[in-house]
């Protein structure tokens, strides 16, 4: 993202108190992401990350440690090398779990409280069996919490546009809304088990009410170039194009046309076709 336009976003939204700083490529990479984190933090904004941890050295970790990120949500999608290098590039299983550590030692050196740590895994089935695993793995590297999600969406919209044709067939693959119900029990109930004995925090997707999703109504999504969308979930602004905050300005996209007859739809026993597919849709994110 250009850093004018970021500069500006921050200065539109004066009363903004969270930000997520995320996306389909990895956040730390920015040139300038910890100008970015230190110019939110100084405004008393909660900033929270969203990144492999491949791509910091030395560093980085103790500029993370000390720029105001308050939570840092680090994607591992397995516990042993062999599941995590088959679903997450770049391959680098051990450099991440050595990040882990190194930046829980500096924080204790420095006697920093944040960034709060999480271990963040989208589970499908090559993982599954790894989930009790990982928390066991989250307690020898020193990380109190471990998050699963389901994978956000299945990609399933009339209009979705073709580029992302492989992401809709890998997830209708790889999904465990569609294995056997006896599997996913019996992994979630080994993972639940080992959370209470190693004491970390284990968060699991919802089996909730379906339509509960207030993400248009609370935050505004924006891609790199400043394209607007109604949630991160969908990754992408094609596939739900709101308006152009970065030519348009943020509170003309946030009140314009588009977005309210998004909500209208999303409110209604009708919802947008992007919404259908949408694991926080159905309650199950
Ligand atoms: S229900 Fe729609 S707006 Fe809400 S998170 Fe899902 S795709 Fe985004």
């Amino acid at each position: 993202m250009d850093w004018a336009f970021y500069a500006r976003l921050l200065d539109e939204l004066a009363s903004l108190e969270g930000l997520r700083l995320e996306g389909t490529g990895e956040p730390m990479c920015h040139p300038r992401f910890f100008d970015a984190v230190a110019l939110a933090a100084r405004r008393e904004i909660a900033v929270t990350v969203s990144t492999g941890l491949a791509a910091c050295g030395t560093r980085e970790l103790e500029r993370l440690a000390s720029c105001g990120v308050s939570r840092l949500e680090v994607q591992l999608d397995g516990a042993t090398r062999e599941t995590y290098e088959a679903l997450r590039a770049p391959r680098r299983f051990s450099r991440v779990l050595r990040n882990l550590v190194q930046l829980r030692r500096i924080k204790e050196r420095l006697g920093a409280v944040r960034p709060t740590v999480v271990l963040a895994l989208t589970t499908v089935r090559e993982n599954l069996a790894e989930l009790a695993a990982l928390v066991r793995l989250a307690r020898r590297l020193g990380v109190a919490r471990v998050a699963v999600r389901n994978v956000p969406h299945d990609f399933s919209e009339s209009r979705l546009p073709k580029a992302y044709a492989a992401a809709r067939d890998w997830t209708g693959a790889q999904s465990v809304s569609t294995e056997d119900p006896d599997r996913v029990r019996r992994h979630v109930s080994r993972a639940l088990e080992a959370s209470r004995e190693c004491g970390v925090e284990l968060r699991l997707p919802g089996r909730g009410v379906a339509g509960r999703c207030r993400q248009p109504w609370d935050g505004l999504a924006v891609s790199w170039r400043g394209r607007a969308m109604p949630c991160g979930l969908i990754a992408v602004p094609e596939r739900a194009p709101l308006g152009d905050a970065a030519v348009d300005g943020v509170f003309h996209v946030w009140n314009g046309l588009a977005f309210g007859e998004f909500r209208d739809a999303l409110a209604s026993p009708a919802p947008p076709d992007v919404c259908r597919g949408c694991a926080l849709y159905k309650g199950r994110f």
